[in-house]
């Protein structure tokens, strides 16, 4: 089985064919000569997983690439309780929304490691003085499929990973990504940022929506 996983982010493109089981065998944008920018113009993480592999399957037929068999695109973002959820399908951004709610504009200065240190320092700047920390991780990924020729219909699904934990008062550790060093999982006391990789991808949000769709792959 080949299916392409709508994504060039070479981290994410290891850990997913780490998981996969022999026998499916998993394409990059970049291997199938994908180049367009896809916006993420939905409201929740169901929805712009959707826009993603909505986008990618249908350039996949536009072009004729009847040899692969599916497309899947992950969305993932932080939930945390005291916020009602937020700022989940806001998460990679969330240093440009203002505390009356308003978005600035982004300027395109900042690198990546600036913005995630600006979305960690929002994040414990929200939750200074409260008392409930508690928060999760969720990938949402959609699969599309099974459509072998012009008139076939194709099926479209939906799996979720979670990961619960907590915000940490303060950062700690340097490893991982995004909120990591934030970000506390449920049964231990260290952040994602101080836990080794291998703890981190055996429970985090994106391993279990993986082991989701794994398990969908096989029925
Ligand atoms: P994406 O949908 O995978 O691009 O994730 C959206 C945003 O969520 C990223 O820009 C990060 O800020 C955050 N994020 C996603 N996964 C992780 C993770 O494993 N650790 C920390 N932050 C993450």
């Amino acid at each position: 089985m080949r299916l392409v996983f709508a994504s060039n982010n070479a981290h994410k493109l290891d850990e997913v064919r780490a998981m996969m089981p022999a026998g499916i065998e998993v394409l990059s944008l970049r291997d199938i000569g994908f180049e367009q920018e896809i916006e993420e113009t939905g409201t929740t993480l169901e929805e712009n997983s959707g826009i993603k592999a909505e986008a990618v399957y249908h350039w996949i037929l536009d072009n004729g690439h009847w040899t692969i068999d599916g497309v899947f695109a992950d969305d993932t973002g932080l939930e945390i309780d005291a916020l009602g959820g937020k700022p989940g399908v806001y998460t990679a951004r969330w240093y440009l929304q203002l505390d009356n709610g308003d978005w600035k504009l982004d300027n395109g200065q900042l690198s990546e490691r600036e913005i995630f240190a600006a979305n960690r320092a929002k994040a414990l700047r929200e939750l200074e003085g409260k008392e409930d920390r508690g928060a999760q991780f969720r990938t949402v990924i959609t699969l599309i499929g099974g459509r072998k020729n012009a008139t076939e219909g194709h099926n479209t699904l939906q799996v979720e990973g979670v990961v619960r934990g907590r915000i940490a008062t303060e950062e700690y550790g340097e490893g991982g990504f995004g909120y990591d060093p934030v970000f506390i999982p449920e049964g231990y006391d260290k952040t994602f940022g101080e836990l080794p990789a291998e703890v981190k991808n055996g429970i985090s949000h994106r391993a279990r929506a993986l082991q989701a769709l794994v398990e969908s792959l096989k029925v």
